[in-house]
């Protein structure tokens, strides 16, 4: 049995009393006694034998489903993901579960029904007095009917379910627990979409011809270029077949606009599964999904685990986003696991981006996946005109240099809007004393915090420690200021230039309330918003026909990252954000403000766009052997204690060490960048192999030993395999 505990392993427990052995399917839920609680956990295999002692094998109290709440394929999936993350079986299952099934709920919808029980039918109870009216009222109306639900006993009597109880406990009554028929199938009246153009009908019949068998392929299209349409008419052709299709976007509440367009384009039922919906909902969600009725589910990361009752295609929009990766316990890629899950299926499954990972593009280039490109905009739209500005020769106004204040000046002049992008909210990024040179540092991080003028406070952005802003410096007692741009400080400046131009900020901050965001973004396609500026929210998949000029205001965050995926995700987010410029019959403009205007990744992607740097990129990951031409896992330690992360890591490295496993190298222990976050001290061991199996044969044996480390119980460590992000 999986139970939902953070141990990887199974436990043991006997078949409850009076339920058959043999009729038990691994998948279904049973009640089971763990340490003094009764949780639902789930079968996972049926043994003969235990290596538990027959004196301490408990038993399973009851079993909860008729039919598995997981079928066999998701079942074999997610055994196989807990294996390859090396993750605790029963949270990975947990995880594929709406949270009312973890605690026991009904996986079918059933509704209550009351008859009358089969000694009250034959008279064998002593009978009711005669002045319990209302008790022999119910008795007799129940007498005259087959069964009864809510609705009919409600109209008998308000207080229904007291009697009711009182005749249940008496032995009068019993409840019988009834499936409602499955919804009838709607049919498919899809609204036509626009004439695919020649690339989107050669990618719709590629995806098509591919039916009933595992073909994974990468849909590579620009911004602009049609994906969604492609998506549609592949998901139509599934839905036409009685088949499900599954979708996978990043993030529901950046992309209400792709949801809209789904629910416009199919008159069947859609599944819709993110992070916000509340626990009955997602229920309601996870059933119709399960039974088919919903033909078409859509959802965010965990939606890759949604049971499908005839699955015939799976699709991951924008596959390079960092979202598709959880970051935290059960740490799997829900794109990786998209590939795995359409394997198993014998189904295809299309990975789209305009910017796509390099490890999707490899795929592709390897023969692994078939690339379908759509390299041009529909609609005649010219590609958008990229320059650089150098910020070392040009005077800023707080961020903004001269030529790009002219050139926004423009564009808003010829009736465009313009779009601000920086990746950095807040007011600055440091209250800076400039007598002593005092920064405000975060308590409890190695890292500054930043300064919120809204709320005229000091946020730390990695611990969300908050602070009241000093009107002196601490140490000297002088005057300090802000230094540096966030988003807040663009919309004032802004707002200073152009005072008649009316400006909205998109960012965390700015749309934290429900619906903000919406809002927010109608104003900007209304035309009502010309001046647009906003953080990394502004790259997901919004539409802003109208937008004309795009400015990259620091390109320079990315460009020496740490990580050796940093290079690809600024590449990614400029050619993003670039592709929200022109997308109508105006060609856009984009402008890159940077200080290194002859670095070679800003020099490729403007002669070559995204397909030239992501092939510089490859080579040199292939050079430095980095994913995807290999393979790497972290193990990560945090403590309290600075020495302690250490510790436990050499110990660990040690025990690595003594299984010698070729080829994998070992590298480190090193403390993280940022070293203390949030009150604690970070350090990380790299495991690195040229593939995929040496590691996980040294995985499979080491993670138990680095368990039993007596050091292990001072610190909080993870493993994370295929990690994103190297700390
Ligand atoms: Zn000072
Ligand atoms: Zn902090």
């Amino acid at each position: 049995m999986a139970v939902d505990v953070p141990l990887r392993r199974l436990f043991d427990y006997r078949c409850p009393s009076g339920v058959d052995a043999a009729l038990l399917q691994p998948g279904q839920r049973l009640w089971v006694p763990f340490g003094r609680q009764r949780v639902a956990a789930v079968l996972v295999e049926l043994a003969s034998s235990s290596t538990v002692p027959e004196a301490k094998l408990r038993s399973a109290t009851a079993l909860i489903d008729e039919t598995p709440v997981l079928d066999p394929s998701l079942l074999e999936l997610l055994l196989w993901s807990a294996e390859y993350y090396r993750h605790p079986p029963g949270e990975v299952l947990s995880a594929a579960l709406p949270g009312a099934l973890r605690t026991g709920a009904a996986a079918l919808e059933t509704a209550e029904h009351w008859t009358l029980s089969a000694a009250a039918r034959t008279g064998e109870l002593p009978p009711l007095s005669p002045r319990a009216h209302k008790l022999r009222e119910l008795v007799e109306w129940l007498q005259r009917h087959e069964a009864a639900d809510e609705a009919a006993l409600g109209a008998l009597s308000s207080r229904w379910r007291d009697h009711l109880r009182e005749l249940e406990k008496r032995g009068w009554v019993r409840r019988l627990q009834v499936t409602p028929p499955a919804a009838p199938r709607v049919a498919v009246a899809a609204s036509a979409g626009p004439e695919p153009t020649p690339e989107q009908r050669d990618a719709i019949e590629a995806i098509a011809a591919a039916a009933g068998r595992y073909a994974p392929f990468l849909l590579h299209g620009v911004t602009g270029s049609g994906k969604t349409e492609v998506y549609l008419r592949a998901i139509d052709a599934v839905v036409q077949r009685g088949q499900q299709a599954l979708v996978l976007v990043p993030e529901i509440s950046l992309t209400p606009q792709l949801v809209a367009r789904f629910a416009a384009r199919f008159a069947v039922p859609l599944a819709v599964l993110h992070s916000s919906l509340t626990d009955v909902e997602r229920l309601r969600a996870w059933r119709a999904a399960r039974s088919g009725e919903a033909p078409v589910v859509i959802g965010t990361r965990s939606a890759i685990f949604a049971p499908l009752a005839n699955a015939g295609l799976i699709v991951v929009d924008e596959e390079h986003d960092a979202s598709y990766k959880q970051q935290e316990g059960f740490r799997y890629s829900a794109r990786d696991l998209a590939l795995a899950r359409a394997q198993r299926l014998s189904i295809p499954v299309v990975l789209g981006s305009a910017t796509p990972s390099l490890e999707s593009l490899e795929r592709a280039q390897s023969g692994r996946a078939t690339l379908l490109s759509l390299p041009g905009r529909t609609g005649g739209a010219k590609p958008p005109a990229i320059h650089l500005i150098d910020l070392r020769r040009h005077a800023a106004t707080q961020g903004i240099a001269t030529p790009t204040v002219l050139t926004i000046k423009r564009h808003l002049d010829a009736g465009g809007q313009v779009l601000l992008y920086l990746n950095r909210r807040g007011y600055a990024p440091t209250l800076f004393c400039p007598s002593c040179g005092w920064a405000a540092p975060c308590p409890r991080c190695d890292a500054r915090l930043t300064v919120h003028r809204r709320d005229g406070r000091l946020h730390c952005h990695h611990c969300g420690t908050e602070q009241r802003i000093p009107e002196l410096c601490p140490t000297c007692g002088d005057a300090t200021k802000p230094v540096g741009q966030g988003t807040e400080r663009i919309e004032e400046t802004l707002a200073s230039l152009f005072p008649d131009v009316a400006l909205e900020r998109i960012d965390r901050d700015a749309v934290r309330k429900r619906g903000a965001l919406e809002a927010a973004l109608d104003r900007v396609t209304s035309g009502e918003v010309r001046l647009l500026v906003g953080t990394q929210m502004l790259t997901k998949g919004h539409h802003f026909p109208d937008v004309s000029l795009v400015v990259v205001l620091n390109a320079d965050q990315g460009l020496f990252g740490t990580d050796f995926r940093a290079s690809e995700r600024l590449a990614q987010s400029i050619v993003q954000v670039a592709g929200r410029a022109g997308r109508a019959e105006r060609a856009g403009e984009v402008l890159i403000q940077t200080e290194y205007p002859e670095h070679p990744l800003l020099a490729q992607l403007i002669s070559g766009g995204y397909d030239a740097f992501a092939a510089a990129a490859l080579e040199e990951r292939r050079a430095a052997s980095w994913p995807p031409f290999a393979r790497v896992a972290v193990l990560r330690a945090e403590a309290a204690r600075s020495d302690v992360p250490m510790e436990f890591l050499e110990r660990a490295r040690e025990a690595a060490n003594a299984l010698a496993v070729r080829g994998v190298e070992i590298l480190g222990p090193a403390t993280a960048p940022m070293e203390r976050r949030a009150g604690v001290h970070r350090a990380q061991l790299l495991l690195h192999a040229p593939s995929h199996s040496p590691l996980q044969r040294l995985l499979a044996r080491w993670i138990p030993t680095v368990e039993e480390l007596p050091e292990a119980r001072k610190v909080r460590w993870s493993i994370d395999v295929d990690p994103l992000e190297l700390f």
